[in-house]
């Protein structure tokens, strides 16, 4: 098999279920992880007990595969405790019966130390994973005093036993190592995973509201100038009576993929309402920041949303405000919002990048008039 086909093949094995609960899936994965491991080195030992003669040994070693195939299938159909406690019983018969065979002197009970590890960081409820570590902790005792060594001896040379030793040493480290990277490879992906979902919007990809906020609250505390740019889809309500929930749910991801597409590298863009955005332009002057939306504007209007039988074209009014506007972040986000306002009231698919300073004469007839023609163009930035 080729090594692109057995990367396919793990990560096929090892990827959740799709439904499982997202708390679930760390645990998952990582046991998953385990008992592959436990299969790649019980079948190391089987040639290694065949080549001292001690058949019985190589058969549980496979006995302790075909165990770690039951776990891994119980794990998958959601029976992990189950899956675990097979595991645990069918390494622990192995430690056992390889010790009182073999004697006290092999270093097989650090195998122990590597079941105790993987009690301690299951999903196993406390008490029970209480119990099972007492239960190990008794049994290292318990084999190393008692049982070890009762039945069999060493009938080989030192060398020899000393060799098992080093193997078992090597092999104990090795799992430790495997495993204690998988937990943290996981626990890695999985942190991002949880950070994304805590800051993204989950139906178009961008920031969130909390996100999109505490970025500009940032980037106000550090007194770095920027600009706001507070969007939002012009009779949208239309879109979503007209053709469906589904199909306005399409064009608000089609509109942050525009937006995306459109703005800079180091611009951000937050989903702060139904169908608004809100945009940071850091450092970014209000020539500038016309010129970003008159592109937007124009981007839109030549791309509509491709749907199954129809284009939908779909336009924006927008508000403009400048860190330098405000006295706080949420004065500038409230006069962004009143410019807004002023696109909508003046008529839609516009942008507003002055007037509204104060809450009186925002919709005065003079106020109005005034802006009314304030659209983004060139004539404009
Ligand atoms: P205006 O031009 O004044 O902004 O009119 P509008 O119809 O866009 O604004 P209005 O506030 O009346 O309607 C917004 C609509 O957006 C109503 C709401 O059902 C819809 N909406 C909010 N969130 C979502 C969403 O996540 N998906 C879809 N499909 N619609 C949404
Ligand atoms: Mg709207
Ligand atoms: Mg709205």
């Amino acid at each position: 098999m080729s090594s692109g086909a057995f990367r396919s093949r793990w990560v096929r094995l090892t990827r959740p279920p799709a439904d499982l609960a997202s708390e679930r899936r760390r645990s998952y994965q990582i046991f998953i992880h385990i008992y592959l491991f436990a299969i790649a080195a019980h079948l190391i030992y089987i040639p290694v007990f065949a080549a001292i003669d001690i058949v019985a040994l190589s058969l549980l070693n496979l006995a302790c595969i075909a165990a770690n195939i039951v776990a891994i299938v119980l794990h998958r159909h959601g029976q992990c405790p189950q899956a675990l406690l097979t595991k645990l019983v069918s390494a622990t018969t192995l430690i056992i019966a390889t010790g009182m065979a073999l004697g006290d002197e092999t270093g097989c009970e650090y195998f122990f130390f590597v079941l105790l590890f993987e009690v301690l960081i299951s999903d196993l409820a406390r008490r029970l994973k209480l119990l099972l570590s007492l239960l190990v902790i008794s049994l290292i005792l318990a084999t190393e005093h008692l049982l070890f060594g009762t039945l069999g001896n060493w009938p080989y040379s030192s060398l020899s036993r000393e060799l098992l030793y080093s193997l078992n040493v090597v092999v104990t480290f090795v799992l430790f190592t495997f495993i204690v990277l998988q937990v943290y490879a996981i626990t890695e992906t999985t942190e991002r995973r949880f950070r994304i979902d805590a800051t993204h919007d989950s139906l178009t990809g961008v920031l969130n509201r909390r996100a999109i906020f505490e970025k500009s609250e940032r980037y106000w505390q550090a007194g770095h100038p920027f600009a706001l740019l507070l969007l939002d889809a012009d009779h949208f309500k239309f879109i979503n009576d007209n053709h469906g929930h589904s199909v306005g749910d399409e064009v608000l991801r089609h509109l942050a993929q525009l937006l995306g597409r459109t703005l800079r590298e180091a611009d951000f863009i937050g989903r702060v309402g139904g169908e608004e955005f809100l945009v940071l332009l850091p450092d970014t002057s209000r020539e500038e920041a016309l010129g970003v939306a008159t592109r937007l504007r124009n981007t839109l209007s030549g791309s509509p949303c491709r749907l199954e039988s129809l284009d939908l074209a779909v336009t924006v009014s927008m508000g403009l405000a400048l860190s330098s506007e405000g006295d706080k972040l949420r004065d500038v986000v409230d006069l962004a919002d009143r410019r807004l306002y002023l696109a909508k009231s003046s008529g839609r698919d516009r942008l507003f990048a002055q007037g509204g300073e104060s809450r009186e004469t925002e919709l005065g007839e003079g106020v109005t008039a005034r802006l009314l023609h304030e659209t983004p163009s060139a004539d404009n930035a």
